[in-house]
């Protein structure tokens, strides 16, 4: 070899060296950012954990809780309220009637015709819009013309046959799903916004009072005859299609939950104690805190930064509106801190509200062996691309950890109602209870719905799961409010 030769040998070589140092270096980066993005993973996970244990202290302190909010006004974190429903529709309703559903995201207009005794819901009919996010803050009336102009829209387009006979107005049942102290089954005043509203001149008015003002303004005739909330609807939309129907839960934007109560565990200075013996209680349980709650940095940060810091605790750990919030931020920190996603911090993260939710469950339920759904939701999402499988899987895992910890969550809140109704064990002649469920969230986001019925099995014991069933009352919250109107109808059927 000559000189030059083994000249350029030697540069080579060191070329190659410098390259494999590099390598090596960018390897050792690399896995030092795997390992502190794990690190963030694991400790997230241990601080969501959910083990049996945890869960009964939770169902007792909710137990707890619901026997404090009904005994004293402000007793509790749960409001515990009375809904005037003393008497769920029966099936001998007969007539047409109006729904009106308002409660998060979306919003519905309904019509039923009801058969009378024996034949149902002889037709059914709903339109569906969505709240325009600056209405969400603006002022009452803005919101209240808003929900009018498409009732008065509905009402305009609908089939003569669809008419009241002469001398009958039409009767409207309303699902506000807001907490509302009611002071009788059609009036009363809302307490707070939750789900992101915030209208201030609404807080402390008669919510059937500010819809009737709407109605005159629109010269839509109508008449309120029911108010309900959500939880209050799909219980007596669950009754009249199941008779062993006792509790109603709501996971969706917020969560809510409703069951019947008997009227001598109900204080006297609540109001008149209803003949039936039974009172629907609307829990507001979105608002239970609990030692026991596993909150971790995310959850308080999430809270911190709401339009209702300090309240909706719960519902901000179970329900929709907040799932695809958490996961965006335990992502950014493991961008900001471990480099997750390369060295550049994606902007698109950063934004509050970026990850919704149903995104989240798609990516959850991605089964694709390359996890294609993962990529293009964090693509077209966030605008990460390159994402390798590894990083996918660590998504989906995340994901996971979310969305049991909800779920897991939400079922023991269902233990602690049960317990409350002393039907957490054998009960006399082996009657069943049927838990009526609504919401996006639980139709939508199987992964959890899975997870909150097998933990309510694993907290029971297989015996005595047998004994508890859930229900999904699609669209029950609006039809059951409509049913409730019938049932409080000015006329006889
Ligand atoms: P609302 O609670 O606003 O009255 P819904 O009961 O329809 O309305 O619930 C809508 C919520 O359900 C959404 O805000 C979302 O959080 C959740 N959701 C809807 N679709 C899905 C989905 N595919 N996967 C997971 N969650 C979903
Ligand atoms: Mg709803």
């Amino acid at each position: 070899m000559g000189r030059v030769a083994v000249g350029a040998a030697v540069v080579g070589a060191a070329a190659v060296v410098g390259v494999a140092a590099l390598v090596v270096r960018q390897r050792m980066r690399n896995s030092g950012r795997w390992s502190s993005a794990m690190a963030i993973v694991k400790e997230f996970e241990e601080n969501c954990s959910t083990p049996l244990v945890k869960l009964r202290q939770i169902a007792d302190a909710m137990t707890v809780e619901m026997h404090s909010g009904l005994a004293s006004d402000g007793g509790s974190k749960l409001k515990m309220l009375i809904s005037y429903v003393d008497s769920l529709p029966s099936g001998d309703e007969a007539g047409i009637f109006y729904a009106l559903d308002l409660g998060g995201t979306n919003f519905r207009v309904l019509r039923v015709q009801l058969g009378g005794k024996g034949s149902g819901i002889e037709h059914q009919e709903f339109a569906e819009a969505t709240i325009p996010p600056a209405l969400m803050s603006g002022s009452s009336d803005a919101l209240f013309d808003y929900i009018v102009e498409k009732l008065a829209n509905f009402v305009a387009e609908e089939e003569q046959r669809f008419h009241q006979p002469e001398g009958r107005q039409r009767e409207l049942g309303f699902t506000f799903s807001f907490p509302v102290l009611q002071s009788s089954i059609n009036s009363g005043t809302l307490i707070r916004w939750t789900k992101g509203f915030s209208i201030d001149d609404a807080v402390g008015q008669d919510v059937v009072a500010e819809l009737d003002k709407a109605l005159k303004r629109k010269g839509v005739e109508m008449r309120v005859s029911a108010l309900v909330n959500d939880t209050i609807g799909t219980l007596a939309g669950g009754r009249y299609a199941n008779n062993d129907v006792a509790i109603a839960v709501i996971l969706g934007t917020g969560s809510n939950a409703a069951y019947i109560e008997h009227a001598n565990a109900i204080p006297k200075w609540r109001g008149p104690l209803p003949d039936s013996g039974e009172m629907v209680i609307n829990m507001e349980w979105g608002n239970f805190k609990a030692l026991a709650l596993p909150l971790t940095e995310f959850d308080i940060a999430l809270d911190v930064e709401s339009v209702n810091p300090g309240e909706q605790i719960f519902e901000k750990l179970i329900s929709g509106m907040y799932l695809g919030e958490i996961l965006r931020r335990i992502l950014l920190k493991m961008a900001e801190e471990a480099s997750f996603f390369g060295d550049k911090i994606p902007a698109k993260l950063k934004i509050p509200l970026t990850l919704s939710t149903p995104e989240m469950s798609s990516m959850h339920h991605d089964k694709s062996p390359d996890l294609h759904v993962v990529k293009d939701k964090l693509k077209s999402i966030l605008e990460i691309s390159n994402t390798s499988l590894q990083t996918r899987k660590v998504v989906v895992e995340l994901c996971n950890i979310i969305a049991s910890r909800g779920a897991r969550l939400a079922a023991a809140g269902i233990l602690g109602v049960l317990k409350k109704m002393g039907r957490d064990g054998p009960r006399e002649g082996g009657g069943k209870t049927v838990i009526a469920m609504d919401g996006g969230l639980y139709e939508h986001y199987t992964e959890y719905r899975k997870c909150l019925e097998t933990t309510i099995s694993e907290l029971l014991g297989e015996g005595l799961a047998s004994s508890i069933e859930f229900m999904h009352s699609n669209d029950g919250s609006g039809i059951g409010a409509a049913l409730l109107a019938a049932s409080h109808s000015l006329y006889r059927w």
